[in-house]
């Protein structure tokens, strides 16, 4: 069998899965471990190790897979891993390994995409996006600058359909990062449209990343703190943006604090009572008036009531609270001139609860 013949080659059943897993982006780690002899992992249900050689025209010399598939000598794992070797070795048709890895040191990829006419480039993309589910995907988030809310929704979709892939059949704890690599994407995402300085678009996608992570992490262990990292790099995000908005745009920071006051009163952070704190910090470096001042006491005065009301254990909300107003009132005596001793926290919070 060749490479390029594979498709005539292995029964059908077993080829469209493999072109699935293939598509899917099932297929890790491929390396040519030496000439000729590739060696992949190979996610699905379980993660399996598949070795594959072949001879410098393409032809299949051996292949293994520990997977328990005994129907025949191929499943559907070694067909992904050889789609995989034929896309990246012998993608141009009769190209060997060899002459692939001696044409690509000439010229880098970029540099040969360079010299393409954007009509080729556009034809390019189109027929990547039609070949690969993925390509398609991430090409439609980066293109919906148009419509928010469909981008918004796309970007749900993209963290929880790789949680739905990996979760579903029960999948053992060490598959949770694998399970996060849609939520990777979305807050790259996040990032990319704080460094373009697009302040609403970075702040929404950051708070979707932390909604469906903080809901993940309620249905999920953790072992490895995956979910965690990741909740506190979009909080990061979303605490990066204050120094992003200019002190003159004052009705953007305003929407901003807005916004994240809301957060902070989000109902039902089970157990997320650290987060709800952070948005409050963040929201009180954008305070620059009287009435925000105000605003945000109220909201985080009536959080602590709430919170006290509902669980015997809220000591460590309401020091923190007392902790994050000091703080404040410490700046805004900074910014009056009123003199620079600093008090200690009044911890009135937990003297008025009864403690
Ligand atoms: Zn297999």
């Amino acid at each position: 069998m060749k490479l390029q013949q594979l498709e005539q080659s292995v029964n059908a059943v077993i080829l469209e899965r493999g072109i699935d897993y293939w598509e899917e982006g099932y297929v890790n780690l491929l390396t040519e471990e030496e000439p000729l002899c590739f060696h992949a992992e190979v996610e699905g249900s379980e993660l399996y190790d598949v070795d594959v050689r072949i001879d410098a025209s393409g032809k299949v010399l051996a292949t293994s897979c520990d997977c328990p598939y005994d129907y025949g000598p191929i499943c559907k794992h070694i067909v992904a891993v050889l789609l995989e070797i034929r896309n990246e070795y012998f993608h141009k048709g009769e190209m060997t390994a060899a002459a692939a890895s001696s044409s690509a040191s000439k010229l880098t990829i970029a540099e040969q995409l360079a010299l393409m006419s954007k009509e080729d480039l556009v034809e390019l993309l189109v027929e990547f996006s039609k070949e690969h589910r993925e390509v398609r995907k991430e090409l439609l988030l980066k293109l919906s600058t148009t419509n928010d809310a469909q981008f918004y929704e796309q970007c749900r979709s993209m963290i929880r359909s790789s949680i739905n892939r990996y979760m579903n059949n029960d999948a053992p704890y060490w598959q949770v990062s694998a399970a996060l690599k849609g939520a990777q994407k979305v807050l790259t995402l996040a990032e990319e449209a704080l460094g373009r300085q697009e302040i609403s678009r970075a702040l929404e996608t950051g708070l979707i990343v932390f909604h469906e992570m903080i809901g993940f992490q309620q249905e999920s262990d953790d072992p490895e703190g995956d979910i965690h990292v990741l909740i506190e790099e979009s909080l990061h995000v979303i605490i990066r943006i204050e120094e992003q908005i200019p002190e003159t745009e004052e009705l953007l920071r305003t929407a901003v604090f807005q916004r994240l006051l809301e957060e902070a009163a989000y109902p039902d952070l089970e157990g997320g009572e650290e987060w709800r704190l952070a948005f409050f910090e963040t929201a009180s470096s954008y305070i620059d008036s009287h009435e925000m001042r105000k605003q945000w006491n109220d909201v985080l005065d009536r959080m602590e009531e709430e919170i006290v009301a509902r669980s015997p254990y809220h000591s460590y909300f309401v020091e923190r609270a007392a902790m994050l107003r000091h703080k404040d009132s410490t700046r805004r005596r900074g910014e009056a001139g009123e003199g620079i001793y600093a008090e200690p926290p009044s911890f009135a919070g937990i003297s008025r609860n009864g403690y």
